[in-house]
């Protein structure tokens, strides 16, 4: 509990970014702490390795999912830590070779996210990572993704869930979250 209180202190908030009205959580200067980048990883890598996740009681994971762009600072670590391989999905046109995609409507906008094809082979387990779950449109679509080549998501970590937007409603699987704003 109070290392999710540190965590949470240390989060920047910037009213009327990027337009008026949203008051936008920003995670970089969690992330230029080494101490509190270092509470973070090791809150999630305890809950992935020390709780059943429902859908995997053997708490096998083959592959950790980031999404464009924050999750890509995340998903890497957590990979490594966990000996599973890391996937990017990424904004429309940005991955080389064939694509699968998926268009989603975004907090502010609508927009298209790519896997390259080969990146999950069926029956594979796989855990989503990305700092913040909002309207859950971009984690749905990166659910879609993992599920048209076969995968199984597991669960959705978020550093922040906006509780109130009630965006875990729209997945596949639990949402873990390590700071809820509502
Ligand atoms: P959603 O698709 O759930 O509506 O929006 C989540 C996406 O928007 C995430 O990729 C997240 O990085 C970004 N996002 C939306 N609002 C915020 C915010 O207040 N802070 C941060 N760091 N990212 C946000």
């Amino acid at each position: 509990m109070a290392d999710i209180e540190y965590l949470k202190s240390q989060l920047g908030v910037h009213p009327d970014f990027p337009k008026k009205g949203i008051v936008f959580l920003d995670i970089f200067p969690l992330l230029r702490n080494p101490v509190a980048f270092e509470t973070l990883i090791t809150n999630l890598i305890h809950h992935l390795t020390s709780h059943t996740i429902p859908a995997s009681p053997s708490k096998k994971i083959d592959v950790v999912v980031g999404l464009d762009a924050r999750g890509f600072l995340l998903g890497p670590i957590i990979a490594m830590r966990l000996g599973a391989a890391f996937v990017p999905v990424r904004k429309k046109g940005k991955l080389p070779g064939q694509c699968v995609s998926a268009t989603y409507v975004k907090e502010y906008g609508e927009d298209s996210f790519e896997m390259q094809s080969d990146a999950i082979k069926p029956g594979q387990t796989v855990v989503v990572i990305d700092d913040l779950i909002a309207t859950g449109g971009s984690a749905k679509a990166a659910g879609e993704l993992i599920s048209v080549q076969g995968g199984k998501t597991l669960e959705y970590l978020f550093i922040i869930e906006l509780t109130f937007l009630k965006g875990g409603s729209k997945l596949d699987a639990p949402v873990y979250s390590i700071v809820q704003s509502d």
